[in-house]
């Protein structure tokens, strides 16, 4: 199993964090020691200072499939989660400045929190989805997928020109804006239209 994550894939993110808007997917990895489930605690680790949430949907790869066309990669998902991106942005930012890749601020143990996932056929519309990350009772991010800059299915159609998808893999398709550093003692909660799927403690 692997997470293949796509970074700067809504606009307002994109410029809070100075960052061009991309004309093609930007793509990064997560390794599959970097999932927690089941609402499991988030151990703060000691070596960044700025450990930011990015809430974003994520969808679970149903089939294997290369060189998806866009028209069919609909069918290639089945349900969609929602996960937290935690990003170093410390180690980030030192790594983007020297443009070294930044897998370090990415992939560490635990950095990719992702919920129970739900069938894609409850929503009538994947385009109109609403979600947003509460912490300690207060609305950080929201965001809706009608602002996605690529949609799921050029996404699938762009990575799988690169990398084979198969069934179980995780992709992990951007935040909406105000991403911002978690703290010890925090408590999270996402929401997915209603749904609330996410449910977990920074400690
Ligand atoms: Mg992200």
């Amino acid at each position: 199993m692997k997470i293949i994550a796509i970074g700067r894939n809504y606009a307002e993110h994109t410029k809070e964090l100075n960052n061009p808007i991309p004309v093609t997917p930007v793509i990064f990895m997560k390794p599959d020691t970097a999932l927690l489930k089941d609402n499991k605690p988030f151990y703060h680790p000691e070596f960044s200072d700025n450990i930011q949430h990015e809430i974003e949907i994520v969808l679970k790869v149903s089939k294997e499939g290369k060189n998806i066309n866009a028209k069919f990669a609909s069918t290639y998902f089945e349900e969609i989660a929602l996960g937290i991106d935690f990003t170093a942005r410390d180690i980030q930012n030192r790594h983007k400045e020297k443009g070294l890749p930044w897998e370090l601020s990415k992939s560490f143990d635990n950095s990719a929190p992702v919920s129970n996932f739900v069938p894609k056929a409850q929503f009538a519309d994947l385009y109109n989805l609403n979600f947003k990350l509460d912490i300690n009772n207060s609305t950080r991010q929201e965001g809706n997928t009608k602002d996605l800059l690529f949609s799921f299915e050029q996404i699938i159609s762009f990575v799988s020109v690169y990398i084979t998808l198969k069934k179980g893999d995780l992709i992990f398709t951007g935040t909406p804006q105000g991403v911002s550093k978690i703290n010890i003692g925090d408590h999270l909660e996402g929401y997915l239209e209603d749904i609330k799927l996410l449910d977990f403690y920074i400690k």
